[in-house]
């Protein structure tokens, strides 16, 4: 399976979503049995771990109960309070987590011994009931990867602050209705985010509680001490852009993604938005957890990164484009006659110049896009001329390598934008085209119209591209690893500068490929009058 990466804001967003509606299944149950295994094997998949333990503290007989779920059935064994890790942690009241069981005192190997499992490592926590007291432990074993982290800590507790309000509810014969009960547990959830630095806001669809933390109460510019209703919070997000997230709720969008938002006010502010779904049954929404980030700071600093790139690039320019025409004046024999070494030596000059060239038009269109400071012009631009263009100033190269370079084109009208930005773009991928294309290959150009857009084809029968890569190679910085990708000079820049041109134009661009057959990469650009 594919690893998912997740930043540390989606991910806290994903695990609080996560506990949020295993707590609103949690308050369903109303047997004990049930409940405490449905806590066990939940712990253990949040956790990611390979079995969790549940003990409850019985007070009258100064007893640890200990609940082992088995399939469909919850095994009961008594131990003296005190004994082994669940007690240590029932009587001290701190967590333990331990990298390797055998090497703590707390740990008695007799257990394993008796059951013939192997614990690796042991994450073990108390539970505590509205008014502090211990009420039982929660105990995960092996991490089925790792050990348990400091994350995983602040997780675990979370859940056990939810699964001891359940507990309680049902042990001390509380005969709350569900949603009382749900709104107690986000309650409790909401202590676990008051002192991060990242802003949450947690929502249920059904609920009429929501949660706002004091950084996003910060964030938002609600007052820290001030109640907040459901209804101002709904009110808020829509007024700084998030109104998404309540269409998402009442299932008129069906999916949500990461957004930046900027705040107006004495002092601009940038703010990341991640945000992790609760689905009920029947693709109905339960609820939403939303995490904030401030990131102003960062994004200044981009703006200045970018700023100085596109200056430096830009400076390095006249003087490589004055190197170029003199040595261009030398090698045309204008500047009187030259010997075949000083003409060996004025190619690689030639070339050197070329290529640092290439690297700072580069660099300064990536600059340009990143503090979006690219400008396209709209004009009427006759596609076909462009792909024609384009193909002769390659014709060289080509020919140099003996591959055949076609082009197909009907009748097509013209699109309105920028001629300079769309040939880069094409000249990009055909340069691509014949660089990852064999000795004596073909590269195809078409041009088609659909009525509402035009669509470019550019197709080779080079090395191909394997299916996992093809979305990535749009991405900055990103090469697939092949020998001719390390004998040709690139920076993996090229084709996320055409996503962004033809992007920017109201155009998309995608690849087809197969290895070992060939690619062919396809933009297409929208037919506007
Ligand atoms: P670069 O300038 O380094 O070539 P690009 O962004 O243009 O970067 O391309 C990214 C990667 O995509 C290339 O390094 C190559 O691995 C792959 N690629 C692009 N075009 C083709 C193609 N026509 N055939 C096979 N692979 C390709």
């Amino acid at each position: 399976m594919e690893e998912k990466t997740l930043s540390l804001t989606q991910r806290m967003g994903e695990d609080l979503a996560n506990l949020l509606g295993v707590s609103v299944n949690m308050v369903q149950r109303t047997e004990l049995a049930s409940l405490l295994k449905f806590i066990m094997d939940e712990a253990a998949r949040i956790l990611d771990a390979e079995r969790c333990t549940l003990y409850l503290v019985d007070e009258g007989t100064k007893e640890l109960r200990s609940f082992i779920a088995q399939r469909a059935e919850v095994k009961e064994i008594r131990l003296p309070l005190g004994k082994g890790i669940a007690g240590h942690v029932a009587k001290t009241v701190e967590v333990v987590n331990l990298e390797d069981a055998y090497q703590s005192p707390l740990f008695d190997p007799k257990t394993d011994k008796e059951t013939g499992y192997k614990t690796r490592t042991v994450l073990c926590i108390p539970m505590k009931d509205k008014n502090n007291r211990v009420i039982g432990v929660l105990q995960a074993l092996n991490k089925k990867k790792g050990t348990f982290n400091t994350h995983d800590e602040w997780l675990f507790k979370s859940y056990a602050t939810c699964a001891s309000n359940s507990i309680s509810a049902i042990t001390g014969g509380e005969k709350a209705a569900p949603d009382a009960k749900s709104r107690e547990n986000l309650e409790r959830l909401s202590l676990t985010v008051e002192n991060i630095p990242d802003g949450v806001i947690m929502l249920l669809r059904e609920e009429d509680c929501v949660v706002v933390n004091p950084a996003a109460r910060w964030m938002l510019g609600l007052e820290i001490n001030k109640i907040v209703d459901k209804k101002g919070v709904e009110e808020c997000l829509k007024e700084i852009g998030l109104g998404n997230v309540l269409k998402w709720l009442g299932g008129e969008v069906e999916k949500l993604s990461s957004q930046e938002i900027t705040l107006q006010g004495p002092k601009e502010r940038v703010l990341k938005a991640d945000f992790a779904g609760i689905n009920g049954d029947a693709g109905l929404k339960k609820g939403l957890v939303i995490v904030l980030r401030d990131i102003t700071k960062e994004k200044e600093m981009d703006r200045i990164k970018s700023e100085f790139i596109a200056i430096a690039s830009h400076e390095f320019l006249s003087p490589l484009t004055s190197m170029k025409s003199a040595v261009a004046l030398f090698l045309q024999g204008m500047l009187g006659p030259t010997t075949d070494t000083q003409k060996r030596f004025l190619n690689i000059m030639k070339d050197s110049v070329e290529y640092l060239s290439y690297l700072a038009t580069t660099l300064l269109d990536i600059s340009l896009i990143e503090s979006k400071k690219m400008r396209l012009k709209e004009e009427k631009v006759d596609l076909s001329e462009i792909v024609r263009s384009s193909i002769e100033s390659l014709r060289y190269q080509a020919e140099k390598k003996g591959i055949s370079l076609l082009s197909k084109d009907g009748n097509i009208p013209p699109v309105l934008a920028d001629p300079h930005r769309v040939r880069q773009a094409v000249l990009a991928i055909l340069d691509n085209a014949l660089k990852f294309s064999p000795q004596g290959g073909e590269v195809v150009v078409s041009i088609e119209s659909t009525g509402k857009e035009i669509e470019v084809g550019i197709k080779d029968n080079g090395i191909g591209i394997p299916l996992k890569e093809q979305e990535k190679i749009f991405e900055k910085f990103y090469q697939v690893e092949s020998s001719i990708t390390r004998e040709h000079y690139g920076l993996g820049l090229g084709l996320s500068i055409c996503k962004d041109i033809i992007e920017a134009q109201g155009g998309r661009i995608w690849v087809e490929s197969k290895v070992g057959e060939g690619s062919r990469f396809a933009f297409t650009l929208p037919l506007r009058t």
